[in-house]
C-alpha cells in the first residue's frame, strides 16, 4: 500500500516517530514529497499542492538541488575528501551522500544531522548496518553542540579535512545573527583543506512578486524560510576560497552536460550554490 493511502486509511503509519504531530507540515517531509518520496503526510501534501499551483516548476527546483548535492559530493571526493558532515540532510532518498561517497571510497565516513525526527529515524534505520555512517538529531543553530556530539567526535577526525555540506538548510535559519554565527563556528572547527558546500534559496531568482507573496503565505506558515541575495550567501563562506565558478545558480555549477535540468533557465531553480575551500 502506498504511504499516502496508509496514513488516510490506517491513521498513523508505522514509520512515524512517536510524538510527531501528523497535522503539522515539516520542511523535510515537504521536500520528500516534492522529490516524489512517500515519507510525508496529508498535511505536507496539501502544502505541496498549494505551492505547485503558484510555482509549477517547484519539483524541478528540488531535483536541481539534489543534482548540485550529487555533483558537489563528486567534486569533494575528487579532491580526496573522505569524511562528510551533512547538516540538514533530510529524509533519505536516491543518491544519499554515504551512497555516493562509499561507492567511490567504501571507508568514507558520513555524519548526517537533521532537526526533523522523521528524517533522523529513517536515516538511522538505513544506516543500521553501516559502520562508517550515522545520523543524529540536532539543530544547525547550535553548531557547537553538533561539533561536541560524541557520535560526531567518534566518526569524524576534525584534525583532517572534512566536506561540510549545508545544502538547502541555511534558509531555515531565519535570523542572520544565528545563521552566520553557526556557519562561522563550523568553519572555524574545520581543518585547512576542508570544503564547505552551500545551496541557498535566493531572491535574485526571477520570482513574480505574486509568486513570492503566495509562497510566503503557503510555505511560510508551514516552515518559514529566508531568502538571501548573492552577497548574503557568499558571506557564509567567510575566509574560504571559492572554487570556480563561484556562487552561481545551481544548474550552472559545473554542469555534467548540455541537457542538465534547467540549464537553459538556471534562475528558475531559485537556488544559488557554491563551494569554498579552507586555506
Ligand atoms: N540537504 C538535503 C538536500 O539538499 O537534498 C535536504 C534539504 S531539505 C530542503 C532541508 C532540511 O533541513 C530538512 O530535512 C529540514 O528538516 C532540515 N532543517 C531545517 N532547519 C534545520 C535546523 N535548524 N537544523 C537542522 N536541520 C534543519
Amino acid at each position: 500500500m502506498r504511504m499516502e493511502e496508509q496514513d488516510n486509511v490506517a491513521g498513523r503509519p508505522d514509520w512515524v516517530t512517536d510524538g510527531v504531530p501528523l497535522e503539522k507540515p515539516s520542511a523535510a517531509r515537504i521536500y520528500d514529497c516534492l522529490l516524489g518520496g512517500y515519507h510525508n503526510f496529508e498535511s505536507d501534501r496539501t502544502v505541496v499542492e498549494r505551492l505547485l499551483e503558484h510555482v509549477p516548476d517547484l519539483r524541478l527546483t528540488a531535483q536541481v538541488n539534489r543534482g548540485f548535492l550529487r555533483r558537489a559530493v563528486g567534486f569533494l571526493l575528487d579532491q580526496g575528501i573522505d569524511q562528510f558532515l551533512d547538516i540538514g540532510s533530510g529524509i533519505p532518498t536516491e543518491g544519499n551522500v554515504h551512497e555516493l561517497a562509499q561507492a567511490v571510497n567504501p571507508a568514507a565516513r558520513v555524519v548526517y544531522v537533521d532537526i526533523d525526527p522523521t528524517a533522523v529515524a529513517h536515516s538511522q534505520a538505513l544506516l543500521a548496518d553501516n559502520p562508517h555512517a550515522l545520523a543524529i538529531q540536532a539543530d544547525a543553530r547550535h553548531a557547537d553542540q553538533i561539533l561536541d556530539h560524541p557520535d560526531v567526535k567518534r566518526t569524524l577526525d576534525l584534525d583532517r579535512p572534512v566536506g561540510l555540506l549545508l545544502v538547502a538548510v541555511l534558509h531555515y535559519l531565519l535570523e542572520d545573527e544565528e545563521a552566520y554565527s553557526a556557519a562561522k563556528t563550523l568553519r572555524d572547527a574545520m581543518a585547512p583543506g576542508s570544503y564547505l558546500a552551500i545551496a541557498h534559496t535566493a531572491f535574485e531568482a526571477q520570482f513574480e512578486i505574486q509568486d513570492r507573496e503566495n509562497l510566503r503565505q503557503t510555505f511560510g506558515r508551514a516552515q518559514p524560510t529566508r531568502n538571501r541575495d548573492r552577497a548574503g550567501i557568499q558571506r557564509f563562506f567567510g575566509g574560504f576560497t571559492l572554487v570556480e565558478p563561484g556562487v552561481v545558480f545551481a544548474p550552472t555549477w559545473r554542469p555534467e552536460g548540455p541537457n542538465d535540468l534547467l540549464l537553459d533557465r538556471p534562475e528558475a531553480g531559485r537556488t544559488l550554490v557554491g563551494i569554498g575551500r579552507k586555506p
